[in-house]
């Protein structure tokens, strides 16, 4: 009896602590937000996993739904406006 008291409180425990702390870091780019370029490493964008944040959510966290959603990104960046502007339309 004294051991599901045991194991019911470890559980409280842990689901708190993801309520409190919903995210860790990204292990795509260490939590640095940012991925840089193989040939030309001071050339960046930000981390496709995490959107550029440097943070991902713990499953916990899904779970319970606390925190924010993911987003991707492309690998690839997206033209600027003024860029798009002038070729569409
Ligand atoms: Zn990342």
């Amino acid at each position: 009896m004294e051991l599901w008291l045991l194991i019911g409180s470890a559980v409280l425990v842990y689901v708190m602590s993801a309520w409190l702390h919903p995210y860790v870091k990204c292990e795509a780019c260490d939590g640095k937000g940012k991925h840089a370029g193989a040939l030309f490493s001071y050339a960046t964008r930000p981390c496709h996993r995490c959107s550029g944040t440097g943070l991902r959510r713990r499953f916990t966290a899904t779970l319970i739904g606390v925190g924010k959603r993911r987003k991707t990104t492309s690998r690839f960046q997206r033209a600027t406006s003024s860029f798009k502007d002038t070729n569409s339309g």
